[in-house]
């Protein structure tokens, strides 16, 4: 309830951003967000990256992005859109051709940061072709590492206000002198801080939707908890439309991650909860050693997929099925044994404690 509130004052805080089409899908508006992420490979190989780019969307990922690199990659890309059953975005840098290329070769939308592509009449030979296919969506990506130098030299570097400043700028030329509204915004940096700084400010000024994310945030937990802290505060502001977490991991890693920041912010209905006690001095067994083999059991049936269920892994009998009484099953360890509850009612009681995993997991299939 807590963090129902705290979702809704987030929410309150902000406009609303437009309501924008990508394919057939709708970013913005109050749709909920939507999980993206990048496949690895190359165009160059089109049938792997059709089927990482299928794996990534059979995983729970909404939109997945391709990086377009040159003109020989141009038939790669053209697979691509056709036999990808999703939506394909097209991420550009430098050469405005690059962008025309992939709006011919039926992609959903295009990231290009209209800061690096050679100015203005490049930017409107792009739009004017975008405009031509109502359905893509084109994405103003402006990050620390493509800054203008010119908003470099006068921040003195990457901040947040040269990130307000050019994405503002340039979602005012394709609104007010190109007439172009079917776009989103990204403004990102590696500090969590300055992208939420940004992202603030930009909704201040602009309803263009955002696509949000902490960019070279890293890997492991360091990369998930950076990301996390940001991704998170950004979705309960109601700031985020999309996002990405980039991670120095594989694309399953992500996908998962965004739908754990999903759930744990309540944003995600579907999907396993685990509850289970930090231990004690009251702790019977190996609570850790159960929680580690219940989260790999979880994760290799992509719990983030499957309908809501809270299963509960406690310490011990005393505290363990009360404190846990709103799963809907687990297990207490208790003294050379284990208790197995559902919905806070003891049902059994199994004097080996594997047995009573062995027989939790069993039933989690059965009612799941
Ligand atoms: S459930 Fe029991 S073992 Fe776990 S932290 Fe609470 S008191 Fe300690």
């Amino acid at each position: 309830m807590i963090v129902a509130a705290f979702l809704i004052n987030g929410a309150e805080m902000n406009k609303r951003s437009r309501e924008i089409t990508l394919g057939k899908m709708h970013i913005g508006g109050g749709n909920p967000p939507l999980i993206q992420t990048m496949i690895t490979t190359p165009l160059d190989n089109a049938e792997k990256a059709v089927d990482e780019a299928q794996s990534a969307l059979d995983l729970g990922c909404q939109v997945v992005r391709t990086a377009f690199k040159n003109d020989s990659e141009f038939k790669g890309l053209e697979t691509l859109v056709r036999n990808f059953k999703g939506e394909i975005i097209a991420d550009i840098h430098f050469d405005y051709r690059l962008a025309l290329l992939a709006i011919d070769a039926g992609v959903s939308g295009i990231r290009f940061n209209p800061g690096n592509v050679g100015g203005k009449e490049r930017v409107k030979e792009i739009i004017e072709a975008a405009k031509k296919r109502p359905e893509l969506a084109v994405r103003i990506g402006v990050n620390g590492g493509s800054l203008e130098r010119e908003i470099l030299n006068k921040y003195k570097g990457v901040t947040w206000e040269g990130l307000v400043e050019s994405s503002l700028f340039w979602a005012d030329y394709l609104e007010s002198e190109l007439g172009y509204f079917n776009f989103k915004i990204s403004a990102k940096s590696s500090s969590v801080p300055e992208t939420i700084a940004a992202c603030r400010k930009i909704r201040e000024s602009s309803d263009a939707p955002l696509h949000v994310g902490i960019t070279e945030a890293g890997g492991g937990k360091r990369g998930i908890i950076k990301s996390t802290a940001g991704i998170s505060i950004l979705l309960s502001e109601g700031l985020a439309d999309t996002f990405r977490v980039s991670l120095t991991a594989c694309i399953e890693e992500e996908i998962k991650t965004a739908n754990m920041i999903l759930k744990s912010l309540g944003i995600l209905k579907n999907g396993a909860d685990i509850i289970s006690c930090p231990t004690c001095g009251r702790t019977h067994g190996s609570v850790i050693e159960y929680y580690d083999r219940l989260e790999k059991w979880f994760d290799e049936k992509k719990w983030w997929m499957k309908p809501p269920l809270k299963v509960a892994l406690m310490g011990c009998e005393v505290n363990g099925p009360g404190e846990a009484g709103e799963a809907d099953l687990g297990i207490a360890l208790g003294k050379n044994c284990a208790l197995y509850f559902e919905k806070g009612e003891i049902i059994n009681k199994f004097n080996n404690q594997n047995e009573a995993f062995e027989y939790l997991l069993k039933r989690i299939l059965e009612v799941w």
